[in-house]
């Protein structure tokens, strides 16, 4: 029988997506979901709020736990909309709105002042055992306008860095594949990988 960790998130999308992470380190290792109590979010970073939601999967599973939690963080403002990334325009969740509102608010913000970065964050607890935080950050900046139609959240309004001048697509434009060979997920999960051999 194959030894099991379970991923604190309701989203089969993720379990998948973790899933063939672990199994790319871990091929013994089967990714489960988790069907438990919810924990309040109440974190006021994206490390506390992602080691809340391991603890209290680990504490009713009794299995070893992996939860995430992310968003974007824009220099001007002092990083916000950061672990707020999700509701910034409210609590209806609605990602249009928060990245209209984004846009509004760095209207008068020039190119060179738009700095942001995605930030992932997993944390990895082993009941009885130790707890660990790896971290992924995607560098680059806002666009002025929303492109391009892949992706999720924020993604039609962030240019990553490292693109040839003069032809730099949003997060929205890239393909599936190559955000996730790039996206601030992939690098944290390069550094989770270590973390997952060492169970
Ligand atoms: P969560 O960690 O899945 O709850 O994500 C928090 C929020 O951060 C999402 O609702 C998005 O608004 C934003 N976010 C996180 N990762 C991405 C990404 O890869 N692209 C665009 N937005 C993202």
């Amino acid at each position: 029988m194959s030894a099991r960790i379970v991923l604190a998130t309701h989203n089969p999308h993720k379990v998948e997506e973790f899933g063939s992470i672990v199994a790319a380190v871990r091929p013994d290792l089967e990714v489960v979901g988790y069907d438990g109590p919810e924990p309040v979010e109440d974190g006021v970073t994206f490390a506390a709020n992602a080691l809340i939601k391991a603890r209290a999967a680990a504490a009713h599973t009794g299995l070893a736990a992996l939860a995430d939690d992310s968003g974007i963080c824009v220099d001007v403002l002092g990083g916000a909309p950061g672990v707020f990334s999700a509701y910034w325009a409210g609590h209806r969740k609605d990602a249009t709105a928060n990245l209209e509102l984004l846009l509004d608010q760095l209207a008068d913000i020039a190119d060179p002042h738009r700095t942001a970065h995605f930030t992932s964050t997993i944390a990895l607890v082993v009941p009885r055992g130790p707890e660990h935080v790896v971290e992924g950050i995607w560098p680059g900046r806002l666009a002025t306008a929303p492109s391009g139609a892949g992706g999720f959240g924020y993604d039609p309004i962030f240019i990553p860095d490292g693109q040839a001048p003069g032809a730099e697509r949003t997060a929205g434009e890239f393909t599936a594949a190559e955000k996730n060979a790039a996206s601030h997920r992939a690098r944290a999960f390069i550094a989770l990988a270590p973390l997952l051999s060492g169970l």
